[in-house]
């Protein structure tokens, strides 16, 4: 049975890279049959961001990439307590005491030397005598892995063979003095309960496998495959960082016709660039398509439906009821745009565009009409008045039918609204 998992932490918001290890989750659980489980690593209590779970989940369910199971970490602390003491008691594991202030001198320490930061070992050697007391004490203790310093191999359904040297870094956590365990521990732990079949994730973690083994090794498990996938770069070969996930994940792609496609061993060992232009090129035909397909009612809708929810995200409380931005309003931007638009978020972004525009316009819409109609009361003839909005509609718009003027005037802004009537009257 094929279970596998996507186990982001929620210390920021999903970026592609991330994305793309969840799509190739997906991928390979519903060509097996198998389950894709969502797992939020929330132990680093000190990084977590407010808001990060949500944004993963939504974006998940965006992408049509519903987790079949989902668990959070934070809520099954109980589980790696009972390991972590299980590989005290078979001596696997053992209470380190060491300060804070310890551990900050000895990395002080390896950056002067040179040398790659990591712990000594030192509380390995206590004597039992000496840990029930420091116990008995009260004294604060993180639990370490007793790591077997030698070569290490195993096999990697993308790298191959590997073989690495674990003990660098000196004996991992498994358990924090906060009472949560580390992603060492949780992760081994919790694939290992939830039954997981293969881990695909992202080569970052590439290094860290021969630890993740001789845990399953101590604990007398049977690990899971491991595949682990390129990163994604960034424009320039920079590492992705959380915050690329502003570049909008939002892009259509035909689901069912990946699962049939997708296959491990076509994933290739090196880093994969990601060419924003590129990404913007295929965004703004999308946008195209989408503006295009507006005449059918039902797809229409369903991008309104987005546009809106993003409105609301973007604006938040800033957005009132009283704003006239509503589905129709939408619709009428969007043909009036869709040539210039390339994604979803530059109608949002961009000052210049037409619906922050509106929406943080000084005057509103009922004043512009009033102003609108002081034009023609003087003459009183409700022919010339209308004739009137005819040609400043035509001269604002090139639309015969269609919003109100005074609506143009605030979607347009002052100034695009001046060069359209000054190119009118040339
Ligand atoms: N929480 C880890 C991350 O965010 C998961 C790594 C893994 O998939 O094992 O990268």
């Amino acid at each position: 049975e094929v279970r596998v998992r996507f186990a982001p932490s929620p210390t920021g918001f999903l970026h592609l890279g991330g994305l793309r290890t969840a799509l190739y989750n997906f991928l390979f659980a519903k060509q097996h049959q198998g389950s894709f489980i969502l797992r939020l690593e929330d132990t680093d209590r000190k990084r977590m961001v407010p808001g990060a779970a949500e944004d993963i989940q939504e974006s998940l369910k965006w992408a049509g990439l519903s987790p079949d199971e989902i668990y959070v970490q934070s809520e099954r602390l109980h589980l790696y307590t009972e390991v972590a003491d299980s590989l005290l008691s078979s001596g696997h594991a053992y209470h380190c005491f060491c300060s804070t202030e310890r551990l900050e001198m000895l990395k002080k320490e390896s950056q002067r030397t040179g040398q790659v930061p990591g712990y000594d070992n030192r509380c390995r050697h206590l004597l039992p005598e000496q840990v029930s007391r420091h116990l008995s004490e009260g004294l604060p203790s993180a639990i370490r892995f007793r790591l077997n310093p030698g070569r290490e191999s195993f096999y990697d359904d993308v790298f191959g063979q590997m073989e690495n040297t674990p003990s660098r870094e000196g004996d991992p956590v498994l358990l924090k003095n906060d009472g949560f365990p580390t992603y060492t521990l949780a992760s081994v732990v919790d694939d290992h309960q939830m039954r997981i079949s293969h881990v695909l994730r992202g080569e970052e973690w590439l290094a860290s496998t021969t630890k993740h083994l001789q845990l399953y090794h101590a604990l007398d498990w049977v690990p899971p495959r491991y595949a682990h996938l390129p990163l994604l770069l960034g424009q320039g070969g920079r590492k992705l960082s959380k915050r690329d996930g502003d570049l909008n994940k939002r892009m259509g792609r035909r689901l069912e016709e990946l699962i049939s496609e997708f296959n491990v061993s076509r994933i290739v060992t090196h880093s994969a660039l990601l060419e924003l232009d590129k990404l913007n090129l295929y965004s703004r035909s999308r946008m195209v398509h989408l503006t295009q397909s507006i005449e059918d009612p039902k797809e229409c809708m369903l991008l309104c439906e987005e546009l809106m929810e993003l409105l609301h995200q973007t604006l938040g409380s800033r957005m009132t009821e009283k704003d006239f931005v509503n589905r129709e309003y939408l619709q009428r931007v969007l043909h009036m745009y869709k040539s210039r638009v390339y994604s979803v978020q530059q109608l949002l972004d961009d000052k210049h565009t037409y619906l922050l525009a509106s929406t943080t316009s000084f005057v509103s819409h009922e004043d512009l009409n009033a102003k609108l109609s002081q034009l023609c009361s003087k003459s009183e003839d409700m022919k010339a008045y209308s004739r009137a909005m005819k040609a400043l509609r035509l001269a604002l718009s090139a639309l015969k039918q269609g919003p109100s003027v005074a609506e143009l005037l605030l979607v347009l802004g002052e100034q695009e609204a001046c060069v359209r009537l000054q190119r009118a009257l040339e």
